[in-house]
């Protein structure tokens, strides 16, 4: 075992994520290069033990082997040194573990660009919605609920208490813009960010809303019908526009993209437009053909059944599908024939076989 990593951040080796996240950012913030006190390379060592520990698979990989294995996605593996994380020129760190640990550093990090982001245009949400057969097929409207930013109800989303003088952003110079130098162990990195402020604006209300705290959006529950687009088959998905994230300060909504998956049926399996069901018919009607009554999703029909007919024949019902996606027409129904065969007879019936079969039945 080259390093023990649990030794470096002083935890225990049955420590919970939590923990491990805890140890890192006490040792990191103790021992950073930019502090007094710290120095690089105990820095270096430290980000080494987190990014292995702090990674499922690589905790896994150490446990058992001592090590962790390069190649692929394994930048920073143990030697390999300070990887693992990457400059993002649109917001910066990138890596779920890394981000916020860098914003608490740095006070800086992506909350700023994703401010910005939302300002201009709310985010896509996208849910998965699960549905019946005949609600796809009749295009039933279900209710989706789900919880999205909309904008504040007390300040129409301006982020403004009422009649708020509006004033130039005093952090930003009222250019909407900040500049940050940042000396770090990468060297100086200098960032123009968005104005965290006033969200780029460059304007700001003297008195926020305090409802919203300025922001002009809240995270409320939301509930609302969409309709079912006849024909959509599972992992297919449909949009709703302006049902995303709503952004503040007159910004556009995002868009809600609905994935269906639609649960199997108990009479009828689906290929495109096409429905499939089975059909049990008796001995002696198979022999001697017929009408029979079936059930389709679209009320029931009157089969005929050729006389003579075997076991596994398939009758195509043309139109009794499911709709078309280009909206025109339906698919078709495929209705299996199983012959059944009695498996109890009366005393009749026996009779009646027996004469049957010295007839060569
Ligand atoms: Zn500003
Ligand atoms: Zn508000």
């Amino acid at each position: 075992m080259a390093k023990d990593y649990y030794a470096i951040l002083g935890v225990a080796r049955g420590a919970s994520e939590d923990e491990i996240k805890k140890a890192y950012r006490k040792l990191a913030h103790t021992h950073h290069p930019d502090k007094k006190g710290g120095t690089e390379a105990k820095f270096k060592e430290i980000n080494e033990a987190y990014q292995v520990l702090s990674d499922k698979m690589k905790r896994q990989q150490y446990d058992m082997y001592g090590r962790v294995f390069e190649g692929g996605q394994g930048a920073g593996a143990p030697g390999g040194g300070f990887g693992g994380f990457q400059w993002d020129a649109a917001g910066g760190f990138e890596g779920e573990n890394f981000s916020d640990i860098f914003e608490d550093f740095f006070g800086f990090g992506r909350q700023g660009a994703r401010a910005s982001a939302k300002s201009a245009r709310g985010e896509d949400i996208q849910v998965t919605l699960g549905v019946d057969l005949e609600d796809v097929a009749f295009g039933k409207e279900k209710e989706i609920r789900l919880k999205r930013h909309v904008a504040c109800a007390q300040c129409s989303g301006s982020g403004a208490e009422p009649k708020s003088e509006i004033i130039s952003c005093e952090t930003c110079g009222g250019t909407g813009q900040v500049h940050t130098q940042h000396r770090t162990v990468f060297g100086v990195i200098a960032q123009t960010g968005v104005c965290a402020h006033c969200h780029g604006r460059g304007k700001t209300p003297k008195h926020k809303c305090a409802h919203c705290h300025g922001a002009g959006i809240r995270q409320e529950s939301d509930a609302f019908t969409v309709k079912i687009p006849a024909g959509i088959d599972s992992r297919e998905a449909f949009r709703v526009a302006g049902k995303g994230e709503e952004a503040p300060y007159g910004g556009k909504a995002g868009d809600l993209y609905v994935i269906v998956s639609v649960a199997s049926h108990s009479e009828f399996s689906r290929q495109g437009s096409d429905l499939y069901k089975n059909s049990r018919v008796s001995f002696s009607q198979a022999a001697l053909g017929g009408k029979q009554e079936v059930s389709t999703l679209w009320g029931a029909i009157t089969l005929s059944i050729p006389q003579g007919v075997q076991s596994g024949t398939v009758i195509r019902v043309p139109g009794k599908g499911m709709p078309k996606k280009s909206g025109y027409g339906k698919g078709d129904l495929f209705v299996s024939v199983f012959v059944e065969t009695p498996a109890k007879l009366s005393h009749r019936q026996k009779e009646l076989l027996d004469e049957l079969k010295k007839e060569g039945l």
